[in-house]
């Protein structure tokens, strides 16, 4: 326990800042003062990153102006030294210098790295103190989350204003030994602490509830100025960092990767659309046992499982539904009041929902392509309906005990163009974003009523593209995903889930992908060099409308340009709970 007592500085200083800074970052004064005007507008507290400018004394008096125009605004100065992770080059003197004129510039702190201001004698940093200006003293670790505490203290010892501990966290257990750190120290009101890193997210949305003064965020995707950081807008949107409290139930998607995984979007969304106080977390890792003690710990109330911990989760849990037991993977678990947990899977309905909606499956010929956990999850689901299904695999042995297990065939290749199927389902990562793999199949094989792609990114892989070509009819991958991803909603709150909602949100968050990395590409031509950076015009990621209209889920368009000819109409879907609950 600290007996911190805060200045008179720090207090004035907190009754002005907000639960997040924005870190500012650019080339050139202009454009810092550019981005700074664009983000004070929604959120007026910043970061101004001096160090990233080539001759920073210099530059200082430019944002005279800036704070006259914007008196709401209250900003940090940063010139973090190279040897300490910042950008600037040159001496402790010089840093000193550039921070002690900040005050008269109209900055309202500096923030100044606990190795400067050990190496300062006593009267240089009372000088700087002497300008009236809040002291923020910084630590940043990036090997990895160490002794909190220890630097604690050495920081406490110069009585900042503001205290900022930022470990690296290298293990989802580094978010919890900072969570418990920060709700140790409550009684200190000016600390702030996150981890950085991907596996850091969890701090930089819950290190406020825990105790932590304010948060970091970028200013837009892409322009990040330390490793983890999220967008103010996505922090702001669609973690709600500013209704996040003690009550606030904590769930999230656990394996790796999961740092480019739509699901935060598309669950923060549902919940936010369905004022459930809940936030839903990437948690990164591969080691389970981490997993279990975070969500022990934190408390986790649900979490999605993905690669590489679907099965491997399964020793763990009190009891599963059928299928999961059947399959040997699941990929929800619900963390019951007695701290037991439950395991669902709800892959299975986010493949056989989308094809009941079409045609029956009782009796209908399905082709699955693939033998692992994706089309487990298809071919035991299909097998529960009754259907006839036919395995193809790469590896020949895998699909042949898949079919044992489940009482399907497997077929070859060249059966093929001589056999006819209702639909096709394709459960291999092949047309995938990055995935360099041949098509699988040609037009001779598709002779099918129906082509289900199970990856939905890009949004139209080189299978629908194919079907489309040859107008057959299509799902693509990302009504699987909801579907899924809408089941785990259902088991998590009890409510039905806004499907509708949830699909505008992940298709509005691909197209933007999508156009971002096309944007990269064509700014990385020579002759594109003079554009503007593609991530500074990019809008940030699915953005949530407040009321959004609803659209027909199945019915919307999975390819970016026109409304696809070809792509199925489901029938009514009576079994589909989120749409009976809307008619
Ligand atoms: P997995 O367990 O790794 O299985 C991959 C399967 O694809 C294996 O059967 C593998 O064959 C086969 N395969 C891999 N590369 C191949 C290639 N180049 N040519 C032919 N076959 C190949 O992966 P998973 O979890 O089942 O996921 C598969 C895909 O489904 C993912 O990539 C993802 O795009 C998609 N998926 C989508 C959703 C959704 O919500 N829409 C959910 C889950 C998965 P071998 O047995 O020979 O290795």
């Amino acid at each position: 326990m600290s007996l911190y007592v805060p200045s008179h500085a720090s207090q004035f200083l907190r009754s002005r800042i907000a639960n997040v800074c924005v870190a500012i970052a650019g080339g050139t004064s202009a454009e810092i003062i550019e981005k700074a005007t664009v983000a004070v507008k929604e959120t007026p507290f910043l970061e101004i990153r001096l160090d990233y400018l080539e001759k920073p004394l210099l530059a200082l008096s430019k944002f005279k102006q800036f704070f006259a125009d914007n008196t709401a605004a209250t900003a940090i100065a940063t010139c973090r030294r190279s040897a300490n992770g910042g950008k600037f080059a040159g001496s402790l003197a010089a840093e000193l210098e550039i921070l002690t004129k900040c005050a008269a510039v109209g900055f309202h702190m500096v923030d100044l790295e606990l190795e400067s201001a050990e190496a300062l004698k006593k009267a240089d940093l009372q000088k700087l103190r002497d300008t009236g200006i809040g002291l923020l003293i910084s630590h940043h670790d990036f090997t990895g989350t160490h002794d909190l505490d220890g630097i604690f203290t050495r920081i406490e010892a110069f009585h900042p204003d503001f205290i900022k501990v930022v470990p690296t966290a290298k293990s989802l257990i580094d978010n919890l030994t900072l969570i418990q750190f920060l709700e140790r120290m409550n009684d200190n009101s000016n600390l702030i602490g996150i981890c950085m890193g991907d596996a850091g997210i969890i701090s930089r949305v819950l290190g406020v509830r825990a105790g932590s003064a304010f948060t970091f965020a970028a200013a837009t995707v892409g322009e990040e100025t330390g490793p983890g950081q999220i967008a103010a807008r996505t922090l702001l949107e669609t973690y709600r960092i500013d209704q996040v409290d003690a009550a606030t139930k904590v769930y999230g998607v656990a394996g790796n990767p999961v740092r480019s995984s739509l699901s935060p979007i598309m669950m923060n969304t549902a919940f936010r659309r369905e004022t459930v106080n809940a936030v839903y977390l990437g948690l990164l890792t591969t080691r389970l046992s981490d997993l279990l003690k975070l969500v022990h710990d934190i408390p986790i109330q649900g979490f999605s499982v993905t690669m590489p911990l679907k099965q491997e989760i399964m020793a763990h849990l009190e009891r599963t539904d059928p299928l999961s037991a059947r399959i040997g993977a699941c990929n929800t678990v619900l963390r019951a009041q007695d701290g037991k947990l439950y395991g669902f899977n709800t892959d299975v309905a986010g493949i056989t929902g989308p094809l009941e909606k079409r045609m029956p499956l009782a009796g209908a010929r399905i082709l699955v392509l693939g033998a692992g956990g994706a089309a487990r999850a298809a071919v035991f689901g299909l097998r529960e309906k009754d259907a006839n299904v036919f395995i193809l695999n790469r590896t020949a042995e895998t699909a042949q005990k898949l079919a044992r297990q489940s009482g399907s065939h497997t077929i070859r290749k060249e059966a093929l163009s001589k056999s006819s199927f209702d639909a096709i389902v394709n459960a291999t990562p092949v047309g995938m974003a990055g995935n360099k793999a041949a098509p699988l199949l040609e037009a001779r094989d598709l002779n099918t009523k129906l082509v289900f792609d199970l990856v939905y990114n890009p949004l139209e892989t080189p299978l629908i593209h194919l079907a489309r070509q040859l107008s057959i009819p299509f799902i693509t991958g990302i009504e699987m995903f909801v579907h899924q991803g809408a089941r785990q909603f259902e088991i998590w709150t009890g409510k039905p889930a806004p499907e509708e909602e949830m699909f505008r949100v992940v298709l509005h968050a691909l197209r933007q992908q999508a156009e971002l990395a096309a944007a990269e590409a064509a700014e990385s031509k020579p002759e594109a060099k003079q554009k503007p950076s593609a991530k500074l015009v990019a809008k940030p990621a699915a953005k949530p409308k407040a009321e959004p209209k609803p659209k027909p889920a199945a019915k919307s368009p999975a390819k970016p340009a026109a409304k696809p000819k070809s792509e199925t109409k489901p029938k009514p879907a009576a079994r589909n709970s989120a749409a009976k609950t809307k008619k």
